[in-house]
């Protein structure tokens, strides 16, 4: 009996090779943002998976300050998913307000924390497909808690990696998700997080959604955008 075929490696949904210039121009803004945002991470505070998880579910519509400042006193509280589950949805309503859509993200809290306890015994699944799986788990929270808590390569697709790639014309895709699989044919997977990372933080930073700081960026010759407002102090090499 022959033996069975291995399975193909999944398909990238765009089926399109991208071409050499814009892996090379990407791979130039990569190296320059790791020269300028060289310890660029998440600015959640967390312990662990489980409690990344938490932390991004509470992101979602405000800022990292904003979670890290409720986050201490909540993860004292509830230390695992079990606790969670158990928990007193009003509690944890109290200690979340301030970050908005508190319901929703309770909600969301404790059904992920139920499926952790029914389809996992309690832990936090390292597979793509487990994780986004869960309740209110989506693959830009997916990629970010195993990108930053697990140590796997991920392309951490936010509102901030969104506007910035879109500037830079790196990709005219709008979705997040199409937009993740365009980078990924870019960039080799070595570079994924800590391009994410920082291109977030430059974001935060320098191409601020209201004005972006061009004639300051680092990257500023290879973005599409940003090109004609160079100082030309910085030039195309490396
Ligand atoms: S050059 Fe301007 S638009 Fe381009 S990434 Fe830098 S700040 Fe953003």
């Amino acid at each position: 009996m022959p033996s069975p075929r291995p399975p193909k490696p999944a398909a990238s949904p765009l089926r399109r090779t991208p071409a050499p210039e814009l892996k090379a121009r990407a791979r130039r803004i990569s190296t320059r943002l790791r020269r300028h945002y060289p310890d660029a991470g998440t600015a959640l505070h967390f312990d662990g998976p489980f409690q990344l998880l938490i932390a991004t579910i509470l992101s979602a519509q405000c800022t990292d300050e904003a979670v890290n400042r409720v986050t201490p006193e909540l993860f004292q509280r509830y230390r695992d998913p079990a606790a969670f589950a158990a928990a007193d949805a009003a509690e944890i309503e109290k200690l979340i307000h301030s970050t908005g859509f508190f319901r929703q993200k309770t909600r969301s809290i404790q059904n992920c924390s139920r499926a952790l306890l029914e389809r996992h015994g309690g832990r936090v699944p390292e597979a793509m497909e487990e994780l986004t799986a869960l309740p209110g788990v989506g693959r830009k929270t997916a990629n970010l808690v195993r990108a930053c808590a697990m140590g796997h390569p991920g392309l951490i697709v936010d509102t901030h990696f969104k506007r910035v790639i879109g500037r830079l014309g790196l990709t005219a895709e709008t979705d997040p998700d199409r937009i993740e699989f365009a980078v990924a044919e870019l960039l080799p997977p070595s570079h994924w997080t800590h391009f994410s990372n920082a291109l977030i933080w430059h974001g935060r930073r320098i191409c601020t959604a209201r004005k972006p700081r061009c004639p300051e960026c680092p990257v500023c010759p290879d973005c599409d955008f940003g090109r004609p407002h160079c100082t030309g102090r910085l030039t195309m090499k490396g």
